[in-house]
C-alpha cells in the first residue's frame, strides 16, 4: 500500500505566541515548533497500515528548511522517507493544497491521511481541497478507520454521537483525535530517522487568492469575585460556581 502524510510545522502548543512587527503573522523568535499534533494521528494510522498491508508510508510537509527538524520526528515514528515542498512563508492553504496535489499525482498514493486541522491557522482546508484537485473521496474527522480490499469505513464524530461511512480507495482521510495513541520514537528510530531521506521539490507557484489583513491575541479579563470561606461564604460560592461560572 502507498501511503502518504501531511506533516504540517506549527509552534509547539505550550509556546506563548507574539504577533510579528507587520502585524500579520507569528513572530517566529524564540517559538518552538512541533510535527502538527493532529498529523500524529495521521502518521500513527498510517504506520498501522504499512503494518498491517505491507508497502511505504512517505510524509510531506510544505514549507521552509526549518522544517527538516520535525519532518525527522517524522521519519522518527516510522515513516519510510519525506519529502519537503521547500519554499519560505507566507503562503496559503491553496499553495499547500496544489503542491500536496501535485506530488500525489506522480507518487499515485492509495490513501492520503492528513490531520484534521492545522493548530497555527487552523484553515481545516488542506485535505477537502486536495481532495477536490485530485477528485478522490474525502471523509474528515475520522476517529475509527478500517480498510477490507478498497473498501474503507471510517466513524466520523459529529456533535453528540458517531457517524459510520463507507467509501473506497484511494482516497483522502482526515485524522480526529482518538484515532490512535501515537507512538514515540525510541532512542534508536531518532538515530535512524538521520540517515533517512529527506528528497527536496521546488514548489509550483500559485496566485495567492485571500490576504491576510491583521492578527491579535485575544485579551483575558480576569473577573475575580472574592467571598470569603465562613460556613455561608462557602455556599455562596457553591451557588456562584453553579450559577455564574456554570461549572457545577
Ligand atoms: C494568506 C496567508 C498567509 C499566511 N502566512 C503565514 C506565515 O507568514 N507564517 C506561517 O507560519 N503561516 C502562514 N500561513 C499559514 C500557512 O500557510 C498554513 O500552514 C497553510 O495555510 C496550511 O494550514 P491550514 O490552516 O490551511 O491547514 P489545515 O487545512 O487546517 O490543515 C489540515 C491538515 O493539512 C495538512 N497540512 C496543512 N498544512 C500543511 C503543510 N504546510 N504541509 C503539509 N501538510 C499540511 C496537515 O496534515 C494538517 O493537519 C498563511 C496562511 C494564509 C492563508
Amino acid at each position: 500500500m502507498k501511503i502518504l502524510v501531511g506533516i504540517s510545522r506549527v509552534p509547539d502548543t505550550a509556546t506563548k505566541i507574539f504577533i510579528g512587527a507587520d502585524g500579520k503573522t507569528i513572530d517566529e523568535k524564540g517559538v518552538k515548533f512541533i510535527i502538527n499534533p493532529y498529523d500524529e494521528f495521521a502518521l500513527e494510522e498510517g504506520l498501522r497500515l504499512r503494518e498491517k498491508f505491507g508497502g511505504t508510508v512517505v510524509t510531506i510537509t510544505v514549507g521552509p528548511d526549518a522544517s527538516k527538524e520535525v519532518i525527522r520526528s517524522g521519519l522518527a515514528m516510522g515513516a519510510d522517507r519525506a519529502v519537503l515542498i521547500k519554499r519560505e512563508l507566507p503562503f496559503d492553504s491553496y499553495f499547500v493544497a496544489k503542491n500536496i496535489a501535485n506530488y500525489a499525482n506522480q507518487f499515485q498514493p492509495d490513501i492520503i491521511l492528513f490531520g484534521r486541522q492545522s493548530v497555527d491557522y487552523d484553515s481545516l482546508m488542506v485535505p477537502a481541497m486536495v481532495s477536490e484537485l485530485l477528485n478522490l473521496p474525502l471523509v474528515t474527522i475520522v476517529s475509527k478507520l478500517s480498510i477490507d480490499g478498497n473498501r474503507v469505513v471510517a466513524e466520523r464524530d459529529v456533535v453528540g454521537g458517531k457517524e459510520v461511512v463507507e467509501t473506497t480507495l484511494p482516497c483522502v482521510i482526515s485524522a480526529q483525535k482518538g484515532l490512535n495513541e501515537p507512538r514515540y520514537p525510541k532512542l534508536p528510530d531518532i538515530l535512524k530517522a538521520k540517515s533517512k531521506p529527506i528528497e527536496e521539490i521546488e514548489p509550483e507557484e500559485t496566485t495567492p487568492t485571500i490576504e491576510i489583513l491583521s492578527m491579535e491575541i485575544p485579551l483575558r479579563s480576569r473577573k475575580n469575585k472574592i467571598v470569603g470561606d465562613s460556613e455561608e461564604e462557602i455556599a455562596e460560592i457553591v451557588k456562584l460556581l453553579h450559577e455564574e461560572a456554570k461549572i457545577l
